[in-house]
Formats: structure tokens, sequence, C-alpha cells
């Protein structure tokens, strides 16, 4: 038996050729400088922001460059397949608005360059193993699971490396005839690559992100095909990014220690090699020490974490790009309401080490997107939220969209708008005191220096004065004129040059208001709130408030 006849035992099944594979994967026609990059997840059922991080900088290349960005599932290994972690992915990379261009997609394959699922390529990837087999780079390995931990146990005792390599790779040395008896015996064999590298020699390699790297050759005989006939990672990693036309791989660094075996597989095969980008690991805090973002200890690892807690997708995206691009935060300095389209993302700014995640770092920044979105779209994405993780609250706010687009409006626009809101959860306890339903007035927030019973008196003079039709400044006259029977000043000015000749001042009087009507010390511009609320509602929460402070 030769090579050739090998492979033909081994794969029956296999008529195809390469070249026939390659025949049904044409170049594309791009323009010059066109990125084609991917996503691959694994179908587990948990997405996390190590996916999101690097599917930004795909997209990203991608879309910059009139490329074309897309997904493909890697479903290969059975064991960790979680069901319903293909629509995980979909959904979940929906929701954070990444658009592909094709890919796997919830109805199928879209797009000329599928199937998008490894496990649908079987004999895609067998056709090539079975190329290799024939010109003699691989060969069929029986060892079992309990020889190759015994192996393990002996390399580890004898402080060697461990694996399938040298004189320790048995099956690589196996005649022809040994092989055929053990294939006519039935026993089970998985497919390794002979690697003709040495640990000796180094691979010159640059890196996107890293630079230039020296990495060492592999010499291990790396299994490319198990006994299930679906390819490790390495090998239907190689097959599709070059049939898929993939001209830039965006991956976690996890994979650089492999790389030199992935380049090892291109060369065999005949293949052109991608441009590589080993994104740097996300890190956090943890006390003085930096360590990996963890999905054991780590709840802000998981995307589905954003989801729930309602923090603003245009707030993790433009957070992820200060992380991704060092000159990000500046730029957006210079062009605060410009789109992120506008951004030239570039891998040469990203960091060789690990990024810092920082979750109130994010918060700011969400508070800031926040801050520049329109009220409609604040409202939009509130109900959206709401209606998921509230229902309740979701009742109370979409019965009246106007009243609630006017509240999101309170110094919303203009150059300095204001910051109230973080997260979409964030929006209930903030709007609160406009809903009398979720109204939890907290009257120990008067100003203390105030005796209750002056509150009282100002809060039941003020019933009287109160004219809901004032506009602005005759509301704030009216407020003013009440001071001097109080000994308030009615001017701060007056009030700072002699404290001590007045009980108080205007302030002071407009908090016992606002405390009144909101609940709370802390709300926006008070004659817009009582405008909202409208009379009948303003004089019921000074007669309330009158009343509890009394009591
Ligand atoms: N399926 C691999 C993973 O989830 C993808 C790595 C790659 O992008 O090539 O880590």
């Amino acid at each position: 038996m030769d090579y050739q006849q090998l492979a033909e035992r081994l794969f029956p099944q296999i008529q195809l050729t390469p070249d026939d594979i390659e025949a049904r994967y044409p170049a594309r026609q791009l323009p010059e400088g066109a990125k084609v990059t991917r996503i691959a997840p694994s179908p587990t059922g948990f997405m996390h922001m190590g996916n999101l991080y690097g599917a930004i900088v795909d997209e990203r290349l991608a879309h910059q460059s009139g490329g074309v960005f897309y997904l493909r599932i890697e479903d290969t290994d059975q064991k960790r397949l979680v069901e319903g972690g293909i629509d995980t992915i979909l959904s979940v990379f929906h929701r954070f608005g990444l658009q592909f261009d094709e890919g796997a997609t919830k109805e199928g394959d879209h797009g000329v360059y599928g199937p998008y699922q490894q496990s649908k390529r079987g004999e895609i990837y067998q056709t090539y193993v079975k190329a290799l087999v024939a010109q003699g780079k691989a060969y069929p390995c029986f060892c079992t699971e309990e020889e190759l931990n015994a192996m393990r146990s002996e390399q580890e005792a004898r402080k060697e490396i461990t694996g399938y390599y040298g004189s320790y790779a048995r099956c690589r040395t196996l005649s022809m005839e040994e092989v055929e008896k053990r294939l006519d015996a039935g026993e089970p064999y998985v497919i390794r690559f002979r690697s003709e590298g040495s640990t000796e020699r180094k691979v010159p390699f640059t890196d996107l992100i890293k630079g230039k790297l020296e990495l060492t050759e592999n010499d291990q005989d790396i299994v490319i095909l198990k006994r299930d006939g679906l390819p490790t990672y390495h090998m239907a990693h190689v097959i599709d990014d070059y049939l898929m036309g993939t001209t830039h791989v965006v991956r976690g660094e996890e994979w650089l220690p492999t790389l030199p075996i992935h380049l090892q597989l291109f060369d065999a095969l005949g293949f052109k090699r991608p441009k590589y980008a080993h994104t740097a690991q996300l890190m956090k805090m943890d006390g003085t020490s930096k360590r990996k973002l963890s999905k054991r200890k780590d709840p802000e690892f998981a995307l589905d974490y954003y989801f729930e807690t309602g923090v603003p997708i245009a707030g993790i995206i433009e957070y992820m790009m200060t992380l991704l691009n060092s000159n990000f935060e500046e730029w957006r300095l210079a062009n605060p309401m410009a789109d992120l389209d506008a951004f030239r993302f570039t891998t040469a700014k990203m960091s060789g080490s690990g990024s810092l995640f920082d979750l109130d770092k994010m918060h700011d920044v969400c508070k800031n997107v926040i801050s520049r979105m329109s009220a409609d779209e604040v409202y939009e994405q509130v109900s959206a939220w709401a209606a998921q993780y509230d229902p309740d609250f979701a009742a109370i706010w979409t019965a009246n969209p106007t009243y609630a687009k006017q509240i999101l409006s309170i110094g919303r626009g203009g150059k300095k708008p204001r910051k109230d809101i973080t997260l979409w959860s964030d929006v209930k306890s903030y709007v609160s005191f406009f809903y009398d339903e979720l109204f939890t007035p907290d009257f120990t927030q008067m100003p203390s220096a105030i005796p209750q019973e002056t509150v009282r008196q100002i809060l039941t003079d003020y019933s009287q004065q109160y004219r809901p039709e004032d506009d602005s400044s005759a509301w704030f006259e009216r407020i003013k004129a009440m001071c001097p029977a109080y000994g308030f000043a009615s001017e701060m000015k007056q009030y700072r040059q002699n404290p001590q000749d007045y009980a108080g001042h205007v302030g002071d009087l407009s908090m016992v208001l606002r405390v009144a009507v909101c609940g709370r010390s802390q709300a926006p511009d008070l004659y817009t709130v009582m405008q909202l609320l409208g009379q009948d509602t303003v004089r019921e929460r000074l007669a309330r408030a009158a009343q509890t402070i009394s009591a």
C-alpha cells in the first residue's frame, strides 16, 4: 500500500479533489485594499466581551475598506455545543448592531462562500485531509487516550515537552503493513499532520497588532481530523479562511502559541496566508493587581449582563473604541457629535498588551453618549429595555409617550446637556416623581437649617401664591418676593455678603418647594418640572408635604 492507496482506504467516500472544491470558491471580486474579515465563535451559549471586542475590529476593518464582514459558526467541537447556541450568537450580535454581509443567519446561509457552519463542511475538510495523506503529509494515528496519557506522564516526569513529536510520535513511523493490519482490525484512529518543523528553528512573523515576532517552529504532529470525521480548529481555520477569502484573521492572543501550526498548514496545503491580528486579553484591576477578565469571577464579562442592567449599546461600543484605539478619545473630544463611522480605525493604534477594562469608565462614557441622544431615541431605548426587564414600569412609561419624551427633553440638547442617565435601568428612579404611581417622596431631604414650622409655612404660603400660568421669570420673581417674610435673602449675592443677617436665602426656599414637589433635593429645573406635572399635581404635592411635615 502506498500513500495514495492509504488515502483511498481511509476516505473511500471522498471522490472530490481540492481542485473541485476550489472551483466552488472563486476569488472574491473586491476593490483594491478591501479587507475580508470574519468572526468565528463557537456556539457554547456564552457570549462575552472578548467576542464583542474582536467583532468590532473585524467589522471596522471590513466596512471601512469596502470589504466583507462575515459570520462563521465554529461547531466542530461537538462536546461544547449548547442547544440554541447559534441563535444566541446571532441575536447577541444583532443587538449590538453588527451588520454581517454574509454568513450564518437564522434563516440559513447568506452568501456563496458557505456553508458557514463548520459541521456542514465535513466533505470539504476530508477532501483536503485525504490529499495530505496521499502526499504523505498526514497519517492515521491509532494511539488510545490511555496511551497518550501515559506518554504525557512520562514526558512530565522527564521534564520534557509534552505532546506527539519526535520519537513519541509512534504512529508516524508505522509501516504500511502495520497500518493496514490495524485498519483491518477496525482500530479507531485520528489523522495527524506530519510536521517537518523543528524547535531549533524560528519562524519570523509580523502580526498587525503585536508587530514583529519570532516564533518557534512547530514540531508536533497535531491532530487535524478527529475520530468523528470533523477537523480540529487548526485545520478548519486554515481551510475555511483560505476558501472563504479571509484577508485578515482577527482573533484572541490565546491563538498565538499555535500560530506556527497554522502557518505550517497553510504552506503544506499550498494556500496563501492571511494577515493576522492577535488581540490582547481584556484585563481588569483586582485590588492593586491586573488580571484577565474572567467568566467565573466577573459578571461584566458576559454580554447578557449588559442587556439585563440596561447599559446602552451605543455606550458600550463607544467605550470599546476607547480601548481599541489609543487616539479615539482625542478624536471624540474634537468631534463630539460625529458618527462613529467617521473615525478612522486602525490596528496600528491597538495596544499589544492587555487593555484595562473598567466598568466605571464605561458608565461614564454611557452617560455622555445618552446625553447626546435625542429624547425620541432615549424614549425608544428605555421602552425596549423596560418591556423586557421591567414590564410594570414599561406599562407606566409607554402609556403617554409625549409626556415621557417631554420629561426626557429637560436639559437635553445644547452645549452642556444634562447627564442624569447612565443606564436604561436608571430611568425609572430618575423619572419616578413625574408619575404618581412611582412617587415616593423623601421629606428628610428638606434643608435641615430651616425649622419645620417655617417649611410648613412656606409650603402653605406658596400654594396661595402659585400661578400655573407664570412664565419662568415671573415664576422665579414670585418665589423671590416671598423671601423677606421669612427673613431670607431674595438674592444670593446679598446673602453671601452678610449671611448673619438672614435666616436663609432664595435657594433654600426653592429647595423646600423642590423637595415638596419632586420628593427629593436632586431634580431638574423646578419650573419645567411643575409645568409638566400640571397645577393639580403641584397643589396636591404641596399640600401633602405641608401635612406630612406638620404631622
Ligand atoms: N472558534 C474560535 C474561538 O471561539 C475562533 C478563533 C478564530 O477567530 O479563529 O475562539
